[in-house]
């Protein structure tokens, strides 16, 4: 058993850059040797990575104690080696290069406004859905790398700043305003029609779901929902067209709860958007919808058919984020 003690350098490195985001990796990792240090940073040689719970990590290694036998993993790394690990996770390699190079600017422009918030004294972001979905250089590729390369350095800016560039997968015709579902009031982010997506795989969703599942669903997750369900009700709808508020009616009392509320509280892989029609039909809730996603900001498929047009990567962003710019980060 090999003892580490506090503030001892274990080993240099040489080629270190210059560092820029720190991921928490969402795992912990028992040493097989014994550490005091509270804290342990692993630095790789030029051009070479660290392998940690079957990942591939570009730059260096955080080992911060979490508790007497195990550590937090804190990735920490330059933007660009970042955002080649987010990539793959948020879009087909095989799509169009400037579709490639469009999400690569709007990842940048995302990590590097969420990075003026950090999520933790130790890191930044997180490696999974609540920032975006990292996986280190394990699930880099080419075309990806190449369209991060090719953008480099280059950020969506409103008004001189970074804002927060949402995506989502399929807006179903119009995109949202940010106002409808966060506290974000901002040019760019006010929706705008698509008129791209239509050939999208998740264009159109429908489901049956019985009453009795909305109901356990309801109270589970803690609302006071009718005890026998008669009727839902859509009562209004915002500019998007999208449903806002939902009137859920029993014998015993009614529930009128947000749409947005409604589709989380049902799971929003199941309810894919609020921009739904619905009814209720022996027993059962028949709902069918447009999109998938909160429909904020960039429609990824809409995206992925402007590309295929050959609209270049500027036009797409510019045509999702009305008066954002392209600019270098600074
Ligand atoms: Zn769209």
């Amino acid at each position: 058993m090999r003892e580490l003690t506090n503030n001892r350098l274990i080993r240099k490195g040489r080629g270190i850059r210059k560092q820029k985001v720190a991921v928490y990796t969402d795992k912990t990792v028992a040493p097989s040797f014994t550490l005091t240090a509270s804290r342990v940073q692993i630095v790789p040689l030029k051009g070479a990575f660290i392998y940690i719970n079957n990942r591939i990590y570009r730059g260096k290694i955080n080992l911060i104690r979490k508790d007497k036998e195990h550590f937090l993993i804190v990735n920490e790394l330059g933007v660009e080696e970042y955002v080649r690990g987010i990539l793959c996770n948020e879009i087909a390699p095989w799509w169009p290069m400037d579709a490639l190079k469009a999400q690569s600017i709007i990842a940048r422009t995302y990590a590097l406004y969420q990075k003026q918030f950090p999520k933790d004294k130790d890191f930044d972001v997180t490696d999974d859905i609540y920032s975006q979905v990292y996986t280190g250089k394990t699930s880099e590729r080419w075309r990806t790398n190449r369209a991060v390369m090719l953008t480099r350095g280059k950020v969506l800016t409103f008004a001189g700043k970074v804002f927060p560039a949402y995506y989502h997968a399929t807006c179903g015709g119009r995109t949202e305003d940010a106002r409808e579902l966060w506290n974000v009031d901002l040019t760019p982010l006010k929706g705008v029609t698509c008129g791209f997506c239509s050939g999208s795989p998740h264009y159109h969703w429908q489901q049956r779901i019985p009453l009795i599942a909305i109901h356990s669903k309801l109270i589970e997750k803690g609302y006071l929902c009718p005890e026998e369900i008669q009727s839902i009700e859509i009562i209004a709808r915002n500019n998007s067209h999208r449903v806002s508020r939902v009137l859920i009616k029993g014998l015993d009392k009614n529930l009128e709860i947000t749409a947005k509320d409604f589709r989380q509280a049902l799971n929003p892989n199941v309810i894919r958007s609020t921009n739904f029609t619905l009814q209720v039909e022996d027993g059962s809730l028949h709902i069918e919808g447009l999109g998938w996603g909160h429909g904020v900001g960039l429609c990824q498929w809409g995206m992925y058919y402007m590309a295929k047009e050959g609209h270049s990567d500027e036009q797409i962003l510019y045509h999702y984020f009305p008066e954002s710019k392209i600019t270098p980060v600074k």
